[in-house]
């Protein structure tokens, strides 16, 4: 490994590190499942949880599992090759869900999302079947605040990619380790690494013209304003609730409330106010200050009032 490689390594350990303690991402006796298709964001990821494994008090498990989903040209043997010659205990999946990709998703359209939800039920069979407790996959920064604009823009939603979420039928913890590493970090970090990086256009589907647009729009507004990825990626961190258009719970709405006028503050007995909760994560790079992470579940506010028509709410999806 290169002087620079190090260095790489060890701004991305902390990064890990600091998003670890605030999600718990990784705790004792975990056995990891380490999502890795062969592209350069899930070899990084594979290598960087090894490196992180090093420096902590406690041990966990990892394998590698790799969907082999019967896309042209993937080379399932280079990749077995190269995780045995690199010593990760792996497992190569197949499953042909590009035919069934292809039948159902019709031309023009953009078959990735049905492609990735596929993906993502193989992978949780695979957990149960090798007992992993954790699955980890390789998204990082540049996915989640893409996704959060894209929701933005397209769904009417705010909502990206969280680091650590817990499956709709709570039997798996889905964890982002690389949620607070940038896309140029993690391709700089991968290709350091001796491996066959798979191209992610195997499939041979169009590109996603949403996710490219974003993309696109975002180094263009980056030339005039450098921090705006960073900021994005901050603000997932800080919502205000108070001040998106989330109706208040009905029992601390004054019976005469009128929604024009600045909500009351009601008369509470000190003895009664809860403490506001010491933790304070840091930020995911650079900057420092208050980061409150999102919290699972808790007193969610009800669901805002909906102000596009029922044609416009059925046309929508949202990204994942
Ligand atoms: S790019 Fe291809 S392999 Fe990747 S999610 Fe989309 S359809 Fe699936």
């Amino acid at each position: 490994m290169t002087a620079s490689h190090a260095r790489l390594e060890r701004r991305l350990l902390a990064r890990i590190r600091r998003l670890n303690r605030a999600f718990r991402l990784i705790e004792p006796g975990d056995h990891v499942l380490v999502a890795c298709s062969g592209g350069k964001d899930s070899w990084a990821l594979l290598f960087l949880l090894r490196a992180y494994r090093r420096h902590l008090p406690f041990s966990f498990e990892l394998t590698a599992v790799t969907v082999d989903q019967g896309h042209p040209g993937f080379d399932a043997g280079a990749l077995a090759d190269a995780f045995a010659a690199h010593g990760f205990a792996h497992r190569i999946v197949f499953q042909d869900t590009l035919s069934v990709v292809r039948a159902k998703i019709p031309e023009g359209a953009t078959p990735c999302p049905l492609c990735s939800r596929l993906r993502r039920g193989i992978l949780y069979r695979v957990a149960g079947e090798i007992g992993a407790t954790k699955i980890a996959l390789g998204h990082h920064a540049d996915d989640a605040i893409e996704t959060l604009l894209m929701n933005q823009f397209f769904a009417g939603q705010i909502k990206a990619m969280p680091p650590r979420l817990v499956s709709d039928d709570g039997r798996h913890v889905v964890i982002r380790p690389l949620a607070w590493a940038f896309e140029r970090e993690v391709a700089a970090y991968a290709a350091g690494l001796a491996v066959p990086i798979v191209p992610c256009d195997l499939c041979g589907s169009q590109p996603d013209h949403r996710r490219t647009f974003v993309r696109r729009l975002l180094d263009e507004l980056e030339r005039d304003a450098a921090s705006i990825r960073r900021s994005l990626l901050a603000s997932l961190a800080h919502p205000v609730p108070t001040h998106l258009h989330l109706p208040s719970p009905p029992e601390t709405r004054p019976a005469s409330a009128d929604p024009t006028t600045e909500p009351q503050v009601p008369d509470v007995p000190a003895a009664s106010i809860t403490p506001r909760p010491p933790s304070k994560p840091a930020l995911p790079a650079g900057r420092r200050g208050s980061m409150v992470p999102l919290e699972a579940g808790g007193d969610n506010p009800p669901p805002a009032p909906d102000p596009v028509n029922r044609a416009a709410r059925s046309r929508r999806r949202s990204y994942r």
